[in-house]
């Protein structure tokens, strides 16, 4: 029995843009891992303490977190199609996936 898998293959460079929600008024800000800052005042930092919306401080794991992704970014690129990105490959076939059986209704 021949089972199809789907497999989505991300080059790093597709990888450019990282969006940062506000949990407090829902403002997106989308920063390009290809560029050095953020556009904010805050010079030497890709990633603004605060929301440019509201002001109000973003999560405290958020800017070292997304600072820390930006250097590796930096790094991956330099390696250009050497790594890719793949999820979980997908089944086409219904029997692959336990969770697809029905047997776990409610
Ligand atoms: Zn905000």
């Amino acid at each position: 029995m021949a089972i199809m898998l789907q497999e989505m293959i991300v080059f790093v460079e597709d990888l450019r843009f990282v969006r940062i929600r506000c949990a407090h008024c829902n403002t997106t800000l989308v920063l390009d891992l290809k560029g050095a800052f953020a556009p904010t005042k805050a010079r030497g930092s890709f990633v603004p303490k605060h929301c440019p919306m509201c002001g109000e401080p973003y999560d405290g794991a958020v800017q070292p977190c997304v600072e820390s992704l930006h250097g590796i970014y930096q790094e991956l690129l330099k390696l250009e199609k050497g790594i890719t990105f793949t999820g979980e490959p997908e089944s086409t076939g219904a029997a692959a996936r336990p969770d697809a059986s029905g047997a776990a209704k409610g």
